[in-house]
């Protein structure tokens, strides 16, 4: 004895008595029965509220059809056996760009690539960020034509608001896309957002952003940096004797990171605003937010597999370069006991298939991201786990509460009758050492290269289809565009009102 338990011990939740339901073999009326798609059988199913349950899921026309005791005698056209792997909604990263320029997914590649590596760890619905100096009524069609060619999981989008028509076009946005979460750059003053073709803002832009999301039952995902900072802070003496990590970090502290956040935070208050900080990094930006959370509730905290995994002293070299950078073992620590407390909301990955052409260089000239959607599940699950984080938490944070946030709930991020049939299916038995070629990424690397992970994500289905079948990705890529009307509390409202399975 002695030590932590290992994932398998802990994993062993509470054992459930669970409502069965749906998957009646007969309607009553003799000669009438219900022959399901497909059985995963012998699975221990994560079902909220009860937690990991022996029981049986059936699936039929992409949806769970019906929760029933491993001895019903449900009919299903294929019967898949899983020896008691664990069944788990089907995990989500509300945090993706993709497109070679980072802009806006345009070639295949851009969709069947990042998206395997997203199916093959798990991830059955990602938000992909669109980022255009244009107004978006052409941008988004076209992201959409390019995504349902060639994506291996269900996606929806954020829009990228950057000019004054923009933010005019929001309530547009949410009717004709169904598109209610934005993002806006905070360090895109004077000249910072040229790049991207957007024009330089102020507060005063953030004030106009957070009013109009606000009166249209969007949120808002600001990047928080205060760039001044940055610029007051270039010049000032780097020790590189750290490596180059260190040098990066030290070049962009956290509390540049966490005075953006608190002020957004705080003008979400005025505004009524709901406001999701994306990729928090430090222990001062967790605490500045839940500062501000103590008396206002609409504050939502995104952190990145990255922060809970890697710091300064990772040898991935500039591969690890990223904004807000990889910082030091009390910022990582820190996150970890947000996660277990439900102050971290959810986990995402701000996967970026940058090529490692750019980021083979020193860490001044190396360009930031990296790919990452692949790790979300398994990384957060197995760390987690060996934590001591409750898997209801791990579910809740890379699935379920991404569903309810960004409008998706209960269609995704729950195992319950009804929903859609996205499930991962997760072996605590075996493991795998992440390379490059396990990640699938136009970018050929990643940072996490050879970490070894106490355990393997078998199976994804997306919509009851096998995206990912004993490990290997399926031919055919079935992802549909998600549609999602409202984000932030106009959503938590409306999936509350959905109440849990009884
Ligand atoms: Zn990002």
């Amino acid at each position: 004895m002695g030590g932590p338990p290992g994932p398998r011990a802990q994993a062993r939740v509470r054992r459930a008595r669970p409502a069965l339901r749906g998957g009646r073999p007969s309607d009553g009326r003799r000669g009438v029965t219900t022959v399901h798609d497909t059985r995963l059988s012998g699975g221990r199913v994560f079902l909220h509220g009860s937690g990991l349950a022996d029981v049986d899921l059936l699936i039929k026309d992409g949806l769970v059809s019906g929760i029933v005791s491993r001895d019903s005698d449900a009919e299903a056209r294929e019967v898949v056996q899983l020896d008691g792997k664990l069944v788990l909604p089907g995990a989500i990263d509300p945090h993706v760009h993709l497109g070679k320029d980072i802009r806006v997914p345009k070639d295949p590649d851009d969709a069947r690539l990042e998206t395997a590596s997203a199916a093959a760890g798990g991830i059955t619905s990602m938000l992909v960020y669109l980022m255009s100096g244009e107004p978006y009524d052409t941008v988004v069609p076209g992201a959409q034509a390019v995504m349902e060619q060639d994506s291996y999981v269900d996606f929806g989008f954020h829009i990228v608001v950057g000019s004054d028509a923009h933010v005019h076009d929001i309530p547009a946005y949410i009717r004709e896309f169904g598109i209610s979460s934005f993002k806006f750059f905070m360090n895109f003053k004077g000249d910072e957002g040229k790049y991207l073709g957007l024009p330089g803002n102020d507060d005063g832009y953030m004030y106009d952003v957070l009013g109009t999301a606000a009166d249209n039952g969007a949120m808002i995902n600001p990047h928080p940096e205060n760039i001044e900072l940055v610029w007051k802070l270039k010049n000032r003496p780097i020790d590189e004797s750290r490596g180059p990590l260190s040098a990066w970090n030290q070049s962009r502290p956290s509390f540049v990171e966490a005075e953006a956040v608190q002020r957004v935070a705080y003008m979400a208050q005025i505004t009524g605003a709901s406001v999701y900080a994306v990729h928090t990094s430090s222990q001062l930006a967790l605490e500045a937010m839940q500062r501000q959370r103590r008396s206002y509730e609409n504050l939502f905290v995104e952190t990145c597999t990255q922060y809970l995994t890697l710091t300064t002293g990772a040898d991935c070299g500039t591969y690890g370069k990223v904004n807000p950078p990889i910082r030091e073992r009390a910022d990582l620590e820190s996150l970890w006991i947000g996660m277990a407390d439900g102050s971290v909301d959810t986990v995402g990955s701000d996967h970026n298939a940058r090529h490692r052409v750019n980021k083979e260089k020193d860490i001044w000239t190396a360009s930031a991201g990296f790919p990452g959607t692949g790790g979300v599940l398994p990384l957060t699950l197995s760390e987690g786990l060996r934590r001591g984080v409750p898997l209801e938490r791990l579910v809740d944070a890379t699935s379920t509460r991404s569903a309810k946030l960004f409008g998706m709930y209960p269609q995704k991020g729950t195992i319950r009758v009804g929903s859609d049939a996205d499930i991962a299916v997760v072996d605590l038995d075996s493991s795998y050492v992440i390379n490059a070629a396990t990640q699938h990424s136009g970018a050929e690397y990643t940072p996490w290269e050879g970490t070894e992970v106490p355990l393997s994500v078998v199976h994804t289905l997306v919509r009851g289809q096998f995206a990912l079948r004993d490990g290997q990705l399926a031919q055919e890529t079935t992802g549909r565009f998600l549609r999602r009307e409202r984000s932030g509390a106009a959503a938590l409202a409306a999936a509350e009102h959905e109440g849990e399975p009884s």
